[in-house]
């Protein structure tokens, strides 16, 4: 093999850059990982070191096109084990009260914004003024008006926004979105996401709704919301929504445990998902056409993502996705890639519009009509 992208180009016409489980395909890891790679790398500051920024930070000791080199976090314990285990020196450590002294680093060029949903909104805005471009975990705010506010100060300050959507770069989500395209299932009709866990742990932030924005929609079906648009390929124009709770105490008012919502979408296709926090292993996507099926099972949890189609299996790389997020990112902000699906603000914004609807459908019992 000449070089590192014919290899990879080889590998896989869509997800380049595949950080591989050991004991997937090792042979295909020890010859990616042995590759020299000579171009831009991202620098990128993580703000909030807790169980997701831990889990990328990890990812990231694989990427070649970008690598850890700040921190800000409110645990000086933290930051001290931090420095430590990611060799991050002194200068390019913050907490959120001197952050905005990142302005002056010439070593940082992201950060990556992972801490609860409600804080996402004012700490995206004050990168973005320190002049950094931004990655924002999902749910990117509260609602769509933070939205629109985060993504005029991204522009006003000339810095890109993205928004951790790591599914957008999986291989077998992206096999059945070529496939779809490529008319493999014929009309889309049909699409069903159920995504749930059980939250457990009552005093965590996701059941604070002041720091979560509301429950299971925000945190995990927004996983069905995205994926019916990536899956279907269209965006919605009515959303139809029902709520249940079956734990009032566990689930305060504004928290919501269940949420069943349906889509239109303009080519007459429908989508039904259902969003919990009340039971585990709920991981799902169905997309059914006049041809043809694919199902996604498990389909947005860590991995490994199994899918098969009237077909028969998906046979694609088992990848870690934030590793393969993190190097597509980098290309996105250094090269300016365009993705097969965005990860952009105004995609995330459309996400935002559609739980506002979802949200409001579910309240006041009518169809809510959408213009995304
Ligand atoms: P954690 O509670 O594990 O970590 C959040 C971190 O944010 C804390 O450890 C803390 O870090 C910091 N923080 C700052 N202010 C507060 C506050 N008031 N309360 C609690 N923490 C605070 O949450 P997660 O890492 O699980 O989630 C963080 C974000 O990442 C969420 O938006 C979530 O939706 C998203 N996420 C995305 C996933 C994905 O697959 N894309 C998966 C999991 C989460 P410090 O002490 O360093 O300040």
């Amino acid at each position: 093999m000449n070089s590192r992208r014919e290899f990879l180009q080889k590998l896989t016409g869509s997800a380049l850059a595949l950080s591989v489980l050991p004991g997937t395909v090792s042979a295909i890891s020890k010859e990616f990982t042995e590759m020299p790679y000579d171009g831009p790398v991202l620098r990128v500051a993580i703000m909030g070191l807790g169980s997701y920024g831990t889990r990328v930070a990890e990812a990231m000791r694989d990427c070649k096109k970008a690598k850890l080199v700040g921190v800000i976090s409110g645990t000086p314990a933290k930051i001290k084990n931090w420095q430590g285990t990611y060799n991050i020196p002194e200068k390019n450590c913050y907490n959120y009260e001197n952050f905005d002294r990142i302005k002056d680093n010439p070593d940082i060029d992201a950060v990556y914004v992972i801490t609860p949903n409600a804080l996402h909104h004012d700490e995206v805005i004050r990168v973005a003024q320190a002049g950094k471009q931004v990655i924002c975990e999902k749910p990117m705010a509260l609602n769509a008006k933070e939205g629109e506010e985060m993504i005029a100060a991204c522009k006003k300050a000339n810095v890109k926004l993205l928004v951790g959507y790591r599914m957008h770069f999986e291989p077998h989500t992206l096999e059945v979105i070529r496939m779809r395209k490529a008319d493999e299932f014929g009309k889309i009709m049909f699409f069903q996401g159920l995504c749930g866990f059980d939250i457990g742990d009552p005093t965590q932030w996701r059941l604070n709704k002041k720091l979560s924005g509301g429950g299971s929609l925000m945190d995990i079906g927004i996983y069905a919301i995205n994926g019916s648009r990536y899956m279907v390929g269209e965006n919605p124009i009515w959303v139809t929504a029902e709520e249940t709770k079956t734990d009032p105490v566990r689930f305060k008012e504004g928290v919501d445990e269940t949420i069943q919502f349906q889509f239109g979408f303009p080519s007459g296709a429908v989508a039904s998902c259902l969003s919990t926090y009340a039971m585990n292993n709920l991981d799902r996507f169905f997309l059914n056409g006049t041809k043809g099926f694919a199902e996604l099972m498990p389909s947005t949890n860590y991995g490994p993502i199994r899918g098969h189609t009237n077909k028969g299996e998906i046979d694609q790389p088992t990848v870690t996705h934030q590793t393969v997020q993190m190097e597509e990112m980098s290309d996105i902000l250094l090269r300016g890639k365009q993705p097969v699906v965005p990860v952009d603000g105004e995609e995330a914004l459309k996400d935002l519009k559609i739980i506002d609807a979802i949200y409001l459908a579910a309240s006041t019992g009518k169809k809510v009509d959408l213009n995304l």
